[in-house]
């Protein structure tokens, strides 16, 4: 590696993968995976390689704006410390709130939540992790008695059967799955995936379980009572090691082979055959993700995991173990350092006297939240009845993210004072804020992030900070100062922050608490610019340090055992009715990236799949009365969405999926987040995401145009549109309910065309040629039809068969020499047939700008009306 390459982190997934990021002269900035980072070995994925395309400046949030203004730093900081002060003074410590990001790093999350449990003295912290992986927090800490995760990525390369439970790995998590493929290529690894849908993680799977909606307790209750009766407990380890296996295994035998197979809708045959698989391989890793912490039921699901690795003592060796991946780049993180509302600082506990005693000296602070504060659904209930003055939103966005999006975006409009620090100015949230504080960017800023096999990485700046931006540390830590609290929190750098944070996890610790990286409690800022990535925990030398957890059988219960859960089987929250007959299933799509603040500036990226969507199997379709490249209307209690349709039979009968990363700024209504419900899990407060009753019916759009141009489009009046960056421009799906009276004044302001552009318009009643000269240059072009298929092709089916498996890995393939990622059948797979056309006819009109053959206006052939906005060459 030559000197100009600087070593980063990933700001995506939970993977935490190794970049190497180096900018050019022209601005760009090359990306390449890390070969040394021990998460990826130098691959990387689409959203990872595509980095580089999404560091312009364009749209960043640059200034600080107070009340729709540009201000000064010193204005604003200055007004939200008053503004927290007086709600405070006047309402009490609970009437403020901080809803922060797995996106922030580990020494952002430390110093807010220093500053809201010890110097404003509530618990009010939560985090966008709750809507990610607060059940498997919750799960872990009632089973081990600490959030521990005990193995490492090796151990799924270690194992002999990997279970993959509510993951689409290949598409979430995706250098993780290929360590997987590559592992299965070379050792044969069985992998066995239990989800409702078919997704391209399914198409590796020996077997694939669809199981019902909710039901994955009983399925685990199930396997509980299976190897018991086959005679697979390892007794000597549930004596020693555990407590509660009795009480578990008589709630578990309530799921014998018969009654599990009735409540997961399961094959008896195929429950047998995973149950026998996994009774007679000892070297078992279960990945579990959304598909199981976003449930009313996500802890119990969680704790159902727990319970079979525990029975059979498969924890805490090498090929062994549960393992939850996590969604965000600093979900561990946030844990870390105490950013759940329900938690400490270090993997303390908030009901423990002695841990509040300790943070509280350790802090030197006047306070200490002596109670949980808010989770993020009921912290914005708070924000709707005014129970909460002040907010602080930092790195997230829950106008679109939240479940009852709609609700909670009135909330927060609603809420007397709004502080959000984001790097965009303009999403659903900025919208909503009395003062925007620009944070500094990935590549801007340095700071550490913890991945999902407890991996701590630098992320590292390569960049100049750019106008007024400032890193969310040093923002808290400034608005702290201003509160009174200058001495606790003057910090001059992160690696300060990063130094303090260490020294805690080691404070009166001694292997009673899991998370123990007191070596590095005086790192210097050398040290820290140099530091490598490590696994915790590394306690101070001379202290025992494994990779991997729970090996010797002591957990952290005071008994040092760990706890078996008794977990009744309940049905999710919300059911489905006459009305609302059949059930939403959200979740991600694989080059999108939350709500596309970042991700959608790529446009490879947006290439993938550029129009949100639902998926729905063929007897829903029939009955809903859609065809493929239809538009539906999917409505539930709480929002509705307008979405196109993809007819497939990887959807189980009677669940549509539908993608959670459209906002308002790339489509009309498909903020998917809005239609879900607000029930959560009564222990980790994680909402139902996966669950939502919806009705969906054919939207009646009485035309639909698809428009490229090298301009940025107007989307304004339009009924129907979904909006995505290409290489040259732009393009987008329009829709309407009304025809237009005039096509070419439609288009003109659509387009958005100046006068000096010529509007070429006719109506192709059956020639398709349009008869341009060849020396004609076109800046943009719309076509009108009065159905949705304006694709020369049939809706993509779903292939099935060993040929186009093969092709199919290859299109979630990530790229070791951060190369563009090899495109495959996968990804055309989910793409509406309209948007197979888009990107179809995307392609040839790649090079906007420049000329538009003859020959390519053949090809629309089919096109009834067209309108084609030229301007010509005035050579
Ligand atoms: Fe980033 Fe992809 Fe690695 Fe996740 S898998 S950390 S998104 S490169």
């Amino acid at each position: 590696m030559t000197e100009d390459w600087t070593r980063t982190t990933c700001p995506y997934c939970g993977v935490g993968c190794g970049v190497l990021a180096r900018p050019r002269d022209d601005g760009f900035v090359e990306i390449k995976g890390d070969p040394d980072h021990p998460a990826n070995f130098g691959s990387l994925c689409s959203k990872g390689s595509a980095l580089g395309e999404t560091l312009s400046l364009e749209g960043r949030l640059l200034t600080p704006i107070v009340d729709g203004a540009a201000s000064d730093w010193n204005t604003a900081l200055d007004l939200v410390a008053a503004r927290f002060g007086e709600a405070i003074a006047a309402h009490g410590p609970d009437s403020v709130a901080f809803y922060i990001s797995g996106q922030l790093l580990i020494e952002d999350y430390y110093v807010a939540n220093k500053l809201m449990k010890g110097f404003v003295g509530s618990a009010n912290i939560d985090t966008n992790s709750r809507l990610c992986m607060a059940s498997s927090v919750a799960g872990h800490r009632h089973a081990f008695g600490a959030d521990t995760v005990p193995g490492c990525y090796e151990d799924i390369e270690l194992a002999d059967l990997v279970v993959l439970v509510g993951s689409n790995l290949a598409w979430c998590h995706p250098v993780l799955f290929q360590r997987l493929v590559a592992a299965r290529e070379a050792r044969g690894t069985k992998v066995v995936v239990i989800d409702p849908r078919a997704t391209a993680t399914t198409e590796t799977a020996e077997l694939h379980l669809r199981v019902a909606p909710g039901a994955d307790v009983a399925l685990f209750a199930g396997l509980l009572a299976y190897l018991a009766e086959a005679d697979r407990i390892d007794a000597r380890y549930v004596r020693e090691h555990t407590v509660g296996f009795d009480a578990a295994l008589a709630e578990a035998r309530r799921f014998g082979i018969d009654a599990a197979a009735e409540a997961t809708e399961i094959a008896r045959s195929d429950l047998i055959a995973f149950f026998d698989l996994f009774a007679r391989t000892e070297r078992v890793v279960t990945i579990y993700s959304q598909g199981v912490n976003q449930s009313s039921a996500g802890t119990d699901k969680v704790n159902a995991i727990l319970n079979s690795h525990l029975a059979t003592g498969r924890i805490g060796k090498p090929g062994t173990g549960p393992f939850s991946v996590t969604g965000q780049p600093n979900a561990m993180g946030g844990r870390e350092v105490g950013g759940l509302a329900n938690m400490l600082a270090a993997h303390m506990e908030i009901d423990n006297p002695d841990h509040r005693r300790l943070v509280q000296t350790f802090w030197a602070s006047p306070t200490i939240a002596a109670k949980p504060g808010l989770k993020a659904v009921d912290m914005f209930r708070a924000v709707e009845d005014g129970r909460i003055k002040a907010l602080w939103i930092m790195g997230a966005n829950p106008a679109d993210s939240m479940p009852q999006a709609d609700r909670v975006r009135e909330a927060i409009r609603h809420c007397p004072f709004v502080v959000v620090s984001d790097v965009v100015r303009s999403n659903d949230t900025t919208a909503l804020a009395h003062v925007l504080l620009p944070s500094a960017a990935w590549g801007e800023k340095e700071g550490t992030v913890t991945n999902s096999e407890r991996r701590v990485s630098l992320q590292r700046r390569f960049l100049r900070t750019p106008g007024e931006a400032m890193p969310d540390w040093r923002q808290i830590c400034e608005v702290a100062r201003r509160m009174g609290h200058a001495e606790a929190f003057a910090y001059e750098r992160p690696s300060q922050i990063f130094a303090e944070h260490a020294r805690l996890t080691g404070c009166e610790n001694g292997g009673r608490r899991d998370l123990d990286i007191s070596a590095f409690g005086e790192i210097s800022a050398a040290d820290y610019a140099a530091l490598k990535p490590f696994q915790w925990p590394w306690p101070p030398a001379g202290e025992a340090r494994e990779t991997r957890f729970f090996a010797d059988g002591r957990f952290y219960h005071p008994d040092a055992r760990a706890r078996f859960v008794a977990t009744p089987f309940r049905r999710p929250a919300t059911r489905t009715s006459e009305r609302y007959p059949l059930i939403l299933n959200s979740g991600r799509i694989r080059d999108q990236w939350h709500t596309m603040t970042r991700s959608a500036k790529a446009p490879r990226l947006m290439a993938h799949i550029g129009e949100p969507f639902v998926e729905t199997h063929p007897d829903d379709a029939l009955a809903i009365g859609v065809k493929p490249a239809d538009l539906a209307e999917v409505e539930s209690e709480h929002g509705r969405a307008v979405l196109r349709v993809v007819v497939t039979e990887s959807q189980r009968p009677g669940s549509l999926f539908a993608p959670m990363h459209w906002t308002d700024q790339y489509a009309s209504q498909a903020r998917v987040d809005a239609l879900v419900g607000g029930a959560t899990d009564p222990v980790s407060g994680q909402p139902e995401l996966k669950i939502t009753p919806v009705a969906a019916r054919r939207y009646p759009a009485a035309w639909h145009a698809f428009v490229v141009s090298a301009a940025r489009v107007s989307t304004a009046g339009a009924d129907y549109f979904a909006l995505a960056p290409t290489r040259a421009g732009w393009r987008a799906e329009f829709a309407g309910l009304e025809p237009p009276r005039d096509w070419v004044a439609f288009a003109r302001r659509t387009l958005v065309l100046g006068d000096h552009v010529e509007l070429v318009a006719y109506r192709d009643g059956s020639m398709g040629d349009i008869g341009l000269s060849p020396s004609t240059t076109v800046c943009s072009l719309a076509q009108f039809s009065p159905r949705p298929n304006l694709s020369r092709s049939p809706a993509p089916g779903l292939p099935s068969g060993s040929a186009n498996r093969s092709r199919r890995r290859r299109g979630c393939a990530s790229s070791r020499d951060g190369r563009e990622p090899r495109v495959g059948t996968a990804d055309r797979r989910s793409a509406p047939a309209s948007m197979s056309a888009a990107m179809k006819s995307s392609k040839r009109l790649r090079n906007l700008g420049a000329r538009l053959s003859p020959q390519s206006a053949r090809d629309s052939r089919q096109v009834r009306t067209v309108v084609r906005a030229t301007a010509k060459s005035r050579g």
